[in-house]
Formats: structure tokens, C-alpha cells, sequence
């Protein structure tokens, strides 16, 4: 089975909009009251609740007349909430997210509709009250719709994400087609090589003015005196920072490794050895600000949902002191020196851009070696393993 998604605009009637607001506001109150819940029975048993326990509440809430509003609400919405909030403690001990936060009407609104939903011409229908809406489908969907998501930015559009299914499997039908390489740096964050066109995608040294801003109020607070109210105040803006910096940080690591997994089947990076490399002082904040092994993290999790495949390379492979052109390997490379020349072909390189070549290069003899030949790889009857395949590079 293969799994993909797409948006779609929405142009709900005023009256869906009112619908809409509706469920908005039901699944939020009930995201809020069920993590609320979560965070007591933590606190009381040291575990979270389960999805089944949450929804066991909410007949109860339906019956009690300040609650009763939320038979407004089509439950399958509900139901999703709780599905979604249970998973978010899941990623959170996993290390994958940061701790499930309360909802505020003020961001981004949305609900999920797990299933019966259905294309009617260019349009989405909805079971429960909504009905059909409105929307702007170019192609088809080909696929069998699964969840669908519908969110109103905070400038007031709507659109739907749908989430299909399909027979098949992925196929890495030529090993050189949709495979990338990337080379995780300080100057830029990501260079990414996939074929024809290397891509440089921004660092977070701007975090350091944030960080700047951290040190300052973590000094002042200090300062303060233990137990006292500026105390608390002070604790409060140093909080707030740094909720701020790692806010940031996500986000950029999220939608950085969202578009690299829409448009690659095969990811390949460096093993890194972060804890080796912390110690190295210079580097070390820098290397923590870019947070290099939680994109990792991301990306092999979003790959492996869409059954598509991480290559992970040893680390001691030089990637930056071998020319990609002719792979005449320098002795040193010291890292202040940003582009060089190749004593052997001549060929000048940019640092980083050569390092993301090879990477490349070298996750596609690992996957051409642990298929077999390179032959049996272009047949096309490769299906990857769900998961990290740096294990069949270790094996090998
Ligand atoms: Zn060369």
C-alpha cells in the first residue's frame, strides 16, 4: 500500500462556516479537557491515558447540560482527538515532538474526519452536519481517502488535507531516480545533491540572537532572589524564550524534512556521531542549535510512514575530503576552508556541495550492494523495509 496526500481549498457556504466554528470549537475544548485529564493521571500514576480511556469520558460529558454542546459535534471528530492526542504522548516519550500543548483559538484550527469521506464531482463531502463542500480538485484523487483534515488559517481559508491510500508498493525502480543526498553542515544547515541540482537551505545561527536574549534573562534571573515574585516573573521570560527558540527550531526542521521526504524515495545521510562531535567546543553550539540528529529522527519517521527509505552512511566516510569528479581523496580539510581545488583533475569544488555528492554517490552503492547487483536493483522489484537500512550497511 502506498500512502500520499493532498490539499485541497475549501470554500465552505456561510452556513458551513458556522458548522465549522462549531467543530472547531468542540475538538479544542475537548483536546484541552482530555490533556488536562492526561497531565492529572500522570501526575497521580506516572502513565498518560489511553485513547480508549478518553473516549470512555465523553458519553458522560455529552449527557451533563454544560457539556451537552458537544453532541454538536460529529463524534468521529471527537474521536479523532483523542487518537491524536494519544499518539502525541507517544511521539513525546519517543522523543520525536515536544510535550502535547493546550489548544488556543487564536492559531491554526483544525479537525479530522477519519473516514467516510467522499469526492463528488470537484467537491468533498463530509458525513454529520457538514455535507457537501465546496472545493477546488484538480486531478482525481486516485486513491481510496482515508483522514481527512480540514483547517482554517488564521486568515480565514479553509482547506482539506487528505491523506490516501492506494495498491502498490514503492519501488525504487532505478536507483539513481528520486534518491538525495545530504550533507548536514554549520554554514548552511542542509545541502542537499539529488542527481542535477544541489540545494542549500538556511542555518539557525539567527537563533543566536534568541540565545543572546536567553543568557541575558537567565542571568537576571539568577539574580533574583529564591521563592520571590520577581523571581517567578523573571523564570516566566526566560521560559518564554526558550519556548520560543525550540519553537522555531521545530518548525524548521518539520517543514524542511517534510519537503524532502515529498520529493525523494530515498534519503541519504551521514551517521552522525553527535556526542563525538560536541566535545569539540567551537562547534558545539552550533551543533546543538541545529539539532542535526532530530532531523534525522524526522526524516526517517516520515519516510518510513510512506514505506520510503533512510540510507544512513558511516560516518567515516570521507564525504568532504574525497573529489567527487575523480575521487582523489586530500589528506586534510581543515573546516574554515570553504571550496578547494582537486590536485588530480583540477575540478574546484564548494565544500559542501561536493560532500553531498558523494553522499549520495556512496548511499547508492550501499543500496546497489545490499540488493545484490546493481542489475537485480534496476528490475524493480526492490521494496524497501520500513525503517533505517544503515543496518544493511553495517552487515555488509
Ligand atoms: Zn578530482
Amino acid at each position: 500500500m502506498i500512502h500520499f496526500s493532498v490539499k485541497i481549498r475549501l470554500y465552505p457556504t456561510k452556513e458551513q462556516v458556522v458548522t465549522l466554528a462549531q467543530h472547531f470549537g468542540c475538538a479544542r475544548w475537548w483536546w484541552n479537557y482530555a490533556l488536562n485529564k492526561c497531565i492529572e493521571t500522570y501526575k497521580e500514576t506516572g502513565k498518560g491515558l489511553t485513547r480508549s480511556a478518553m473516549n470512555s469520558m465523553l458519553p458522560k460529558l455529552k449527557k451533563e447540560v454544560e457539556t451537552e454542546w458537544l453532541r454538536e459535534c460529529y463524534s468521529q471528530v471527537l474521536q479523532s482527538v483523542s487518537l491524536n492526542l494519544s499518539r502525541a504522548y507517544l511521539n513525546f516519550f519517543a522523543g520525536r515532538a515536544r510535550y502535547p500543548r493546550f489548544k488556543s483559538k487564536l492559531r491554526k484550527q483544525s479537525i479530522q474526519y477519519p473516514q467516510q469521506v467522499k469526492q463528488i464531482g470537484s467537491n468533498l463531502k463530509f458525513p454529520g452536519k457538514l455535507g457537501i463542500v465546496k472545493a477546488k480538485i484538480h486531478r482525481p484523487l486516485d486513491g481510496e481517502i482515508k483522514t481527512v483534515t480540514v483547517s482554517m488559517t488564521s486568515s480565514g481559508k479553509y482547506y482539506a488535507s487528505v491523506w490516501l491510500e492506494k495498491e502498490g508498493t514503492v519501488v525504487v525502480s532505478n536507483t539513481k531516480e528520486n534518491i538525495i543526498g545530504i550533507d548536514l553542515g554549520i554554514k548552511d544547515f542542509a545541502i542537499t545533491h539529488d542527481g542535477n541540482k544541489t540545494s542549500k537551505y538556511g542555518n539557525l545561527r539567527h537563533l543566536a540572537k534568541h540565545q543572546k536574549n536567553l543568557k541575558r534573562k537567565q542571568q537576571k534571573l539568577a539574580r533574583k532572589q529564591l521563592g520571590s515574585n520577581r523571581r517567578n516573573k523573571a523564570k516566566k521570560l526566560a521560559a518564554r524564550v526558550y519556548e520560543r527558540i525550540s519553537n522555531v527550531r521545530q518548525d524548521f526542521l518539520h517543514k524542511l524534512s517534510r519537503k524532502i521526504v515529498n520529493n525523494n524515495q530515498v534519503v541519504v545521510v551521514e551517521n552522525l556521531n553527535v556526542k563525538g562531535m560536541v566535545r569539540n567546543h567551537k562547534l558545539a553550539k552550533a551543533i546543538s542549535d541545529c539539532s542535526w540528529s532530530k532531523f534525522i529522527n524526522f526524516l526517517d519517521y516520515k519516510l518510513s510512514q510512506e514505506g520510503k527509505l533512510l540510507v544512513e552512511i558511516d560516518r567515516f566516510f570521507p564525504s568532504s575530503k574525497t573529489c567527487s569528479n575523480c575521487h582523489y581523496k586530500v589528506d586534510k580539510l581543515p573546516l574554515d576552508i570553504r571550496d578547494w581545488t582537486c590536485p588530480s583533475c583540477g575540478t574546484h569544488h564548494d565544500r559542501d556541495e561536493n560532500a553531498a555528492i558523494n553522499i549520495r554517490a556512496e548511499g547508492i552503492r550501499i543500496m546497489q550492494t545490499s540488493l545484490g547487483t546493481s542489475d537485480a536493483a534496476k528490475g524493480g522489484n526492490v521494496r524497501p523495509k520500513l525503517g533505517r537500512v544503515s543496518r544493511l550497511g553495517d552487515s555488509l
